[in-house]
């Protein structure tokens, strides 16, 4: 309704605007203008006359006529009434008459005129008289003369031949009130036909999308009055000012300026309204353009839309063109081919089917590695490589490498488009699952030196990023600077650090190392240059200890001689550490058998002030290093969170942090750090490393590695069932060599459980939990210690030695690594189930032994069983565990075997009643006694023909010898078991 009334208000007009202010046609009575002269006797011929007649329509009109032609000096005027001036500023005059040829009428004088005179005269009031103004021009004001276009020949009053003239004139400025025009005949013979008086004005108008009101034109024929314009509704000005110009003929020109329809409306009428879009049309701004229809998959809500909204399940991204159809998600690539390749993959797809009505579909690959985290499936760490890379691909292939061998995978090949973060079911993607194959180790990046003497270098490096397996055993190859690989010499070694000796003093020598795996080697690690000491270095090296070991030998002479004959005897063995920190505190613990370069376990509470040995064994880091994330679990002094460490020129890693809870006792935060200052000693793949401490501010906190999948018995727990056995040796494997290394460094963990062992992303499981608190305080609520005299107990792992008379020695670590043995086997089961700690020890008295867990490859459960001798000199020792659990690796075959599940829950121990093998002279005597003479062929051909040899045997070796009844290859290995825990305990030496 609004906008027709509107239009009609606006209807352009382009014709100027005539305002009239007098009329004679629309007389009906007499005009009654004033003529002068007036005759004295009343005659009325001698001036202008008026009569009545008619105008060329026979309309009855009133006229003024004068013809005085036969008279000189005729001054005729007739003056109207006064005529209001209305605001007008210029009036224009038109003019309808008729004159007399002067030339048609017989015997007229040459005084006979055929003009007249236009005058004005202003005045605010009507106040003329006959009198006044007077008859003549000043105080008139003359506009023109006017003259006949036509004139006519016979005079006809009565109106019948009238040849008519109109003229207009026009006069200004005006600005009285008013004012009265005059005519002034001088002689001619005229009829004054019709008067009309107006003035003009420009009409309202919309130009350019605003509306200019009626405005009056100047003063001047020439002079233009300007307008401003206001925007018609729904307009926006886009140039200001907006302006018209009216001239003196009423007509607008000179636009300047414009206004322009806004967003949602358009132009209609010729540009006069602006008219909201309609349903299903939109205008998204401001502009002469018409409104739009609706792009494919959306819609308007109401008119006057600005731009259509996507239908449900349609949509646009930011960078979208709203004149773009609305578009929708991607379906999923088809066809997804994987290529297997060791351990790495290529992955091929087709498009997706439905691009969703884009071109911008990426590919972003997922991959998630099964069986091998908590709970299913996990996301793949960071070390996965993806070329040309894991997001955004535009490709439709993939290669990925560094993956984990022997490993399931799931790929997940996303299918995203720029929509797809808005839809609540997309990405669509095309899932594969994989297996790996076995793979040769990655290389080793990082080595350095530990330490050197005048002829050798102990060297250490990291583990592969990409073990791809167990490592079996690392190479090191080394040549002097000078020479060529040719030239080379090779060290094994089962650690990560090597003793290369026999080197020249001052030699620059070029090492490289390579790890092995059952796949074979990896590639050598890029050269790194170690020279050795020169005989000055050594010299002088030697020169700076000698004080330091004598003030360090307080104690007395006696010590001071004793460690005087260490270092001696240790020269010359070629002892590694000439820089060792720890030379002045070696008489407290060597015990003449420790191995050359062996670093020794100290106990930190031997020291006077245990905050020493924080400082001597744990870096101090500053908090500001430190990022705490999230709390993961509870430990003894106070939670347990994961976080970001980011030291000064390094790395940013993620770490687990323990902190100490506030209102500690002195003692407890001693507790606390002694296992800093016992965890900072080591340094080993398989030991939970320590990067620092935090004891400057509070809370105080110990920064250790961080151990993506946690305590090994929950991670077991969560993934039941779920490793090869080939896996599941390979974490045993790793918990020995720590455990090998423990020992080594004289270090008795005492507390050697599944709970207590980390396991990290890449199933690599390290000895943790060092702190000795627990033995220690007589309050700690944990039920899986038991207090027994003079401490605190696990009893399941523990040994009975060592429950019994508190004999804590590495064998009871290998009696705990027995029982870890199987918990892992039995995927975190508890030992011993439900029986209760009185039974356990009542029951390992008379011998019963835990079963094999299900699916226990015998020569595992055998390895146990040997843990778990009595008598702790049989028991094997770290070294031959990790031995024996190579040789498994290396040989799968020798975990097929398995041990008939047991009915009842106990299994007695190792048959009692085999013969000792030293009481015999050759391996037939042996198998004689042992009622296995049928085989002395067999043991014979397969080249078994000493007892060195036959102690080594595995079940895979009796199997190839030709052993194929379970009970007799069972016979055989016990009694191979038995043999070697006789030659161990010959062997050993008292810890
Ligand atoms: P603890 O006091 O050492 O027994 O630690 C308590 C719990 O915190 C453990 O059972 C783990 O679940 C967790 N935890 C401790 N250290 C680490 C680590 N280095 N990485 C990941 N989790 C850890």
């Amino acid at each position: 309704m609004m906008d027709i009334l509107w239009i009609l208000w606006t209807l352009p007009s382009v014709l100027a605007i005539e305002e009239m202010l007098m009329d004679s046609t629309t007389a009906t009575a007499e005009l009654g203008w004033t003529v002068y002269p007036v005759s004295s006797t009343g005659d009325s011929s001698i001036s202008w006359e008026e009569v009545s007649g008619y105008d060329e329509n026979m309309n009855t009109i009133r006229t003024y006529q004068v013809c005085n032609v036969f008279h000189a000096n005729q001054n005729n005027w007739v003056r109207t009434k006064y005529i209001r001036r209305r605001g007008a500023q210029r009036i224009h005059v038109e003019m309808k008459f008729s004159v007399r040829d002067c030339s048609s009428i017989p015997g007229v004088p040459g005084s006979c005129k055929e003009t007249f005179n236009l005058y004005y005269y202003e005045s605010d009031y009507d106040t003329a008289t006959k009198v006044h103004p007077p008859w003549m021009e000043n105080p008139w004001i003359k506009v023109d003369t006017i003259a006949a276009d036509e004139s006519f020949s016979q005079v006809d009053l009565g109106g019948r031949v009238m040849k008519i003239n109109t003229e207009v004139r026009s006069f200004g400025p005006v600005s009285r009130n008013g004012f009265y025009l005059a005519f002034q005949d001088y002689g001619g013979c005229m009829s004054l036909i019709a008067v009309r008086v107006f003035y003009r004005k420009c009409p309202r108008t919309i130009r350019n999308g605003a509306a200019f009101q009626e405005t009056h034109s100047g003063a001047e024929s020439t002079s233009l009055v300007s307008a401003r314009g206001e925007c018609i509704p729904n307009a926006e000005e886009v140039d200001v000012p907006i302006k018209l110009y009216c001239n003196g003929d009423g007509e607008w020109m000179v636009p300047i300026g414009r206004c322009m329809c806004k967003a949602g409306h358009e132009a209609v009428e010729n540009g006069t309204v602006c008219r909201a879009c309609p349903s299903g049309f939109f205008k998204t701004a401001q502009g002469d353009e018409k409104c739009l229809q609706c792009p494919i998959n959306s819609r308007t809500t109401n008119n006057g839309a600005t731009n259509c909204v996507c239908r449900n399940g349609y949509y646009r991204t930011d960078s979208d063109p709203l004149e773009m159809p609305c578009t929708t998600v991607s379906s999923a690539p088809q066809n997804v081919i994987s290529s297997v390749n060791e351990t790495s993959l290529m992955l091929e797809w087709n498009p997706p089917r439905e691009a969703g009505g884009r071109d911008d579909v990426v590919y972003n690959i997922i991959c998630k590695s099964c069986g091998g985290g908590r709970g299913g499936c996990t996301r793949c760490g960071d070390n996965v490589q993806f070329v040309p890379r894991q997001l955004g691909l535009t490709d439709t292939r993939v290669f990925i490498s560094d993956l984990l061998a022997h490993t399931q995978y799931t790929f997940e090949v996303q299918a995203v488009n720029g929509v797809s973060d808005q839809s609540p079911y997309s990405p669509q993607y095309a899932s594969v699952n994989i297996t790996t194959n076995q793979a040769a180790p990655s290389t080793v990046s990082i080595m350095h030196q530990v330490s050197r003497t005048i002829d050798s270098i102990t060297l250490s490096w990291s583990q592969p990023d990409q073990p791809n397996g167990v490592i079996l055993d690392y190479e090191l190859q080394y040549y002097e600077k000078d020479q060529t690989e040719h030239n080379s010499s090779i060290v094994k070694s089962q650690t990560n650090t090597a003793v290369i000796r026999g080197l020249k003093p001052g030699g620059i020598y070029v090492f490289q190392v390579r790890a092995r795996t059952v796949a074979g080697f990896g590639r050598y690690s890029g050269k790194m240059y170690f020279q050795t000491m020169t005989e000055e270095e050594y010299n002088t090296s030697i020169q700076e200890k000698l004080p330091l070991i004598i003030g360090s030998a307080a104690a007395g002479l006696v010590f001071l001689i004793a460690v005087v004959v260490i270092i001696i005897v240790c020269n010359r063995r070629g002892f590694e550490r000439a820089d060792s920190e720890y030379t002045d505190k070696l008489q407290h613990y060597t015990s003449g058998h420790m191995s050359p370069g062996m670093k020794i376990y100290i106990d930190p509470f031997t020291y006077e002030d245990p905050n020493e040995a924080v400082r001597e064994f744990a870096k101090e880091i500053d908090i500001s290093c430190v990022k705490i994330e999230q709390v993961i679990g509870a430990g003894e002094f106070g939670e347990v969170c994961s976080g970001n460490l980011k030291l000064p020129g390094k790395r940013e890693m993620f770490v687990a942090i323990k902190t100490l809870k506030s209102g500690y006792t002195e003692k407890q935060r001693r507790d606390f750090l002694s296992e800093a200052s016992i965890m900072g000693q080591f340094d080993h793949p398989n030991v939970i490393h320590l990067e620092g401490v935090v004891t400057k501010s509070s809370p105080v906190m110990i920064i250790t590695e961080f151990m993506e999948n946690g305590s090994l018995d929950s991670f077991l727990r969560q993934n039941d069932g779920q490793f090869t056995v080939i896996q599941l040796v390979g974490m045993l494997r790793g918990i020995g060599s720590g455990m090998k290394y423990l020992a080594d460094m004289n270090y008795v963990h005492r507390d050697l459980a599944a709970r207590n062992i980390l396991v990290n992303s890449n199933l690599v499981c390290k000895v943790s939990d060092f702190g000795l608190s627990r033995f220690l305080e007589d309050d700690t609520s944990d039920p899986t210690y038991t207090s027994a005299l003079g401490g605190k107990i696990p009893i399941r792992w523990t040994a009975p030695e060592a429950i019994q008379y508190r004999k804590f020695t590495s064998a009871s670590d290998v009696w705990s690594y027995g029982i870890v043995m199987w918990e892992v086997m039995s995927y975190g089961e508890r030992p011993y189930w439900d029986m209760t700690n009185q039974d356990v020890i009542n029951a390992i008295e008379q011998d019963y032994r835990l079963p094999p867990p299900m699916d226990c490859p015998s020569a595992l459960h055998q390895l146990m069983l040997d843990c778990w001798q009595k008598d702790r000199n049989n028991r094997p020792k770290f070294s031959q565990i990790v031995n024996n659990l190579d040789k498994m690796i290396r040989n799968p075959n020798s975990l097929k075997a398995m041990t008939p599940l047991s009915s009842g829950v106990h299994l007695p121990l190792l048959d009692r009643s085999v013969p000792d093998f030293s009481s015999f002279n050759t391996v037939d005597d042996w198998l004689d006694a042992i009622k296995m003479g049928q085989y002395k062929d067999n043991f014979a051909n397969g080249n078994f023909t000493s007892f060195d040899l036959v102690s080594q045997m595995t079940m895979e070796d009796i199997l190839r010898v030709g052993v194929t009844l379970a009970g007799h290859q069972k016979k055989i290995l016990n009694s191979v078991q038995m043999m070697r825990a006789q030659m161990n305990q010959i062997q050993s030496v008292e810890v």
